[in-house]
């Protein structure tokens, strides 16, 4: 366990030893939770959508068999295109998190237009699906392109996105994107529930969920993953929220990616 872990190359006293291997093997128990965590988290959040889609299903077969009754398909069938968007960011989420442990995240950086990104995602993820309520979406600064890995970003502005919708109800969010001379900062702002300050620390971690997100659904692997992306673009991913007014997540980037990896 020891060598497999790298802790300790030169133990001398017995006692030493003894600590040494004391820390293998909680680390070795920790792993072990994270891992039942998170089969537990994989196996729940997968149920409740195929859960819906199967009673969907069953409530348009049962439709089709009886002619008499109107048939109200396409709002059944609305609800399984739903949830199977759940289910194919879940398994973004889980994809990401996997290759992102075994050191399998690639950079495939070049020129791109980060206005136009940001304008096709919001039309293609959420203007169906989060009732209309349509996104602000701000430019300042001189827009210019990016020399960055537009996937990483595309998938770091879904994230931040999909929870702004999430974690409010009435207001729609912000989207502001501010050009300066050699970095972009990205601002999506939302007006809903906040994270209470004391948890505020804690959001980076894998699998934390705040007190107060109750039954919304989710993994709590989202703004890891979405860190560690803008990390690997040698950017930076911030927050400032207040509980019951809104939080504002801050992704920035430089302008060009290349100049700061080297
Ligand atoms: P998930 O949303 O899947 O739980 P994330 O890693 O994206 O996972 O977020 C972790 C937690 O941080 C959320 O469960 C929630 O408690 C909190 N959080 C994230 N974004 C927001 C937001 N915009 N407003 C309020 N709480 C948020």
């Amino acid at each position: 366990i020891i060598r497999h872990l790298g802790v300790v190359t030169d133990i001398s006293s017995q006692k030493e030893k003894e600590l040494v291997l004391q820390q293998a093997l909680l680390r070795t128990q920790e792993l072990s939770q994270l891992k039942s965590q998170f089969v537990a988290t994989v196996s729940h959040e997968f149920r409740t959508p195929l859960a819906t889609m199967q009673s969907s299903l069953e409530l348009i077969n049962y439709h089709l068999a009886s002619a008499a009754t109107p048939v109200p398909i396409s709002k059944h069938l609305r609800v399984i295109e739903q949830e199977i968007e759940k289910v194919t960011d879940l398994l973004s989420d889980f994809l990401s998190a996997s290759a992102l442990e075994s050191g399998n995240i690639r950079v495939n950086a070049r020129w791109f237009d980060l206005v136009a990104l940001c304008e096709e995602l919001l039309s293609t993820h959420f203007s169906r699906r989060q009732d209309q309520r349509r996104t602000h979406f701000l430019v300042e600064g001189t827009a210019c392109q990016l020399y960055s890995d537009p996937r990483l970003v595309e998938h770091v502005l879904i994230n931040l996105l999909a929870n702004a919708f999430k974690f409010s109800t009435t207001d729609p969010p912000t989207l502001r994107i501010e050009f300066k001379p050699s970095e972009v900062v990205v601002y999506v702002i939302d007006q809903g529930i906040g994270i209470p300050l004391s948890e505020q620390g804690n959001l980076f971690q894998a699998f934390f969920r705040a007190s107060n997100a109750g039954a919304i659904r989710g993994t709590g692997l989202g703004l890891v993953i979405a860190r560690q992306f803008v990390e690997h673009l040698c950017g930076h991913l911030g927050v400032e929220s207040q509980e019951h007014k809104g939080s504002t997540f801050t992704m920035t980037l430089p302008i060009d990616f290349s100049v700061l990896a080297g």
